[in-house]
């Protein structure tokens, strides 16, 4: 018996889907094991179809992307009801992602600046998506737009975390197999990436320095040999898991953090706060502040890809 499958997009850019298609050929092994019965984004199927399924006759369901809207909920409860293993599949869905950051922001200031104060919007009559309205007599609903993004887990129970933005396509045919197998770690686990830090996988030189200077990755071209922490760069590698094989860190671009905190750990952002705080050269309150000032935007630097998941969870506006 072949096992039964979906992949659903949430809030989402749509790269874990393709990441899925990245596995090449080994799509056909997994196409042997399991049919895909719901994945929106690359075939034609209806939510009706789902509706109509018995509730646990999927056996997995890859939901990506965050809830930021009625229909993503909707679709998660829904989903949740449908399947026996659920997995929060990529960043987005594990600790909110970049839709995260828009959690600095109100869902009326979003609106204006997207549909009425960009660069290059004309839009004089100030037309903004409506929940409900009605077009040559015709009623159209649209989903509600919520104030807050959020994390799949803080609305529907979640079996696994598959974490990536996007998962590296090894690690889903790692944890598919792990799932066509029977080898699934205890409810709750993230599978797929291992449980040391992205420094632990990173191969550039470490030398214990201290920090003197906080560089942006815009005005330097980094050594390439050595830890970019160390030149000056912030660099979530310490507080980071590992598995994606440090993509960023080989191309000379520091880590945002987008494999999300280590095992036990609340806040990522501010465990790295913490890592960076012990590393810092100066030890004087005014030399402190004076270094810290070369961080431009701390909230999206120490929490770009977690501040749904984040104690913070968004800005009091
Ligand atoms: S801080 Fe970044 S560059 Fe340095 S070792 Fe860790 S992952 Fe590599
Ligand atoms: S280096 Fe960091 S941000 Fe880049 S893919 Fe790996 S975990 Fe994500």
């Amino acid at each position: 018996m072949k096992l039964k499958g979906g992949i659903y997009w949430g809030a989402g850019c749509g790269g874990c889907d393709v990441a899925v298609l990245d596995i090449n050929e080994k799509i056909l092994a997994v196409a042997e094991k399991m049919d895909l019965l719901f994945w929106p984004i690359a075939m034609d199927f209806k939510y009706d179809d789902v509706r109509a399924m018995e509730d646990g006759e999927f056996d997995l369901v890859l939901y990506n992307g965050a809830v930021r809207n009625s229909e993503n909920e909707e679709m998660a409860k829904l989903l949740r009801r449908k399947t026996k293993t659920l997995v929060a599949f990529g960043a987005c869905a594990h600790i909110g992602g970049l839709p995260g950051l828009a959690n600095y922001h109100t869902k009326q200031t979003l609106l204006d600046r997207v549909y009425k104060e960009t660069e290059s919007t004309v839009n004089p009559e100030g037309t903004v998506p409506l929940e409900n309205s009605t077009v040559e007599g015709n009623k159209l609903d649209l989903p509600r737009f919520y104030n807050t993004i959020k994390t799949l887990d803080q609305v529907v129970d979640v079996d696994y975390y598959l974490p990536g933005c996007p998962p590296v396509p090894q690690q889903i045919y790692n944890a598919l197999t792990a799932v066509f197998n029977g080898e699934l770690p205890p409810k709750g686990s993230v599978i797929g990436a291992g449980t040391r830090t992205l420094c632990d996988e990173c191969p550039r030189i470490r030398e214990e320095k201290e920090i003197s200077e906080i560089k942006r990755p815009l005005n330097v071209i980094p050594d390439p040999e050595k830890c970019l922490l160390e030149q000056g760069l912030i660099c979530l590698g310490p507080v980071t898991r590992e598995g994606c094989g440090a993509r960023c860190i080989n191309s000379g671009v520091p880590c945002r953090g987008c494999y999300g905190p280590l095992e036990g750990v609340r806040d990522q952002g501010v465990r790295m706060i913490s890592a960076l705080a012990s590393v810092l050269e100066p030890k004087e309150e005014k030399e402190i502040d004076e270094l810290l000032d070369g961080i431009v935007d701390p909230l999206r630097t120490f929490h770009r890809f977690s501040t749904a998941a984040s104690i913070l969870r968004r800005k009091k506006i």
